[in-house]
């Protein structure tokens, strides 16, 4: 979806009050900043996203003993009311929530990797829809986000190098091991170049089973992989 095209549905979604407390907004689109201000969680493990009591080291302990592993950032865990309404973009098309929402993940992600707690990626790539979806949804919401954090970012959004090629059944309601049997082979690299540095884009991260799909895939076509970043993420257990 084009930025002229996006205005419009953000027109049509613009909340007159915050989402979450109903208060006038008077800055920004969706949050006012008191709720912003009050939902920013504190440190989160960067590979599990539990709770840290303070940072570095950006990893759990339990985590820290991974020798595999790849950065995930996020703004919120999904177990809070941010959470909630981070996967009521896609859900319920509430588009007016991705300017405030955007901010809250760049700007983490910017402190992260200003401190040195994470490489800079190169490029973004949002998790890809099938094309008998977009019909439906009328958006990818993945790639309205990777626009919206690439602007933010100075980032360039590479949609081009993956295509999902196999529509897969929704995944809320399916066991881990069942959500990656549903993805297996889902994706498909296309014949670009390779690109270094790749920070894939989407908005929930629940068992991580479509970041690791994704990864999979872009890595076949000689793609190089550095981390994750999702609005929020559930992978705290
Ligand atoms: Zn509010
Ligand atoms: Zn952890």
């Amino acid at each position: 979806m084009k930025w002229s095209s996006l205005g419009q549905w953000l027109q049509r979604s613009l909340p007159n009050r915050c989402y979450l407390c109903q208060q006038p907004v008077d800055q920004g689109i969706g949050l006012c900043r008191w709720c912003l201000t009050d939902a920013e969680p504190g440190p989160l493990c960067l590979s599990c996203s539990t709770p840290l009591p303070q940072a570095p080291p950006w990893r759990c302990g339990r985590c820290q003993s991974r020798h595999r592993w790849r950065p995930l950032v996020c703004a919120y865990p999904y177990h809070s009311p941010m959470g909630y309404l981070c996967g009521s973009i896609k859900i319920h098309q509430q588009l007016g929530l991705i300017p405030p929402l955007c901010d809250a993940l760049a700007e983490r992600w910017q402190a992260l990797w200003e401190s040195g707690a994470i490489d800079k990626p190169k490029a973004l790539v949002p998790v890809p829809m099938h094309r008998s979806r977009l019909p439906l949804r009328g958006f990818n919401h993945a790639v309205l986000l990777a626009d919206a954090l690439g602007q933010r970012l100075q980032l360039p959004v590479r949609d081009d190098l993956l295509v999902k090629v196999r529509a897969t059944v929704p995944q809320h309601d399916l066991s881990g091991a069942a959500r990656r049997r549903n993805l297996a082979q889902a994706f498909a690299a296309t014949e670009a170049d390779p690109v270094e540095g790749i920070a894939v884009v989407d908005d929930i991260a629940t068992t991580g089973a479509t970041l690791a799909a994704v990864a999979a895939a872009l890595r076949r076509g000689g793609h190089q992989i550095s981390q994750y970043a999702v609005l929020a993420s559930a992978m705290a257990r």
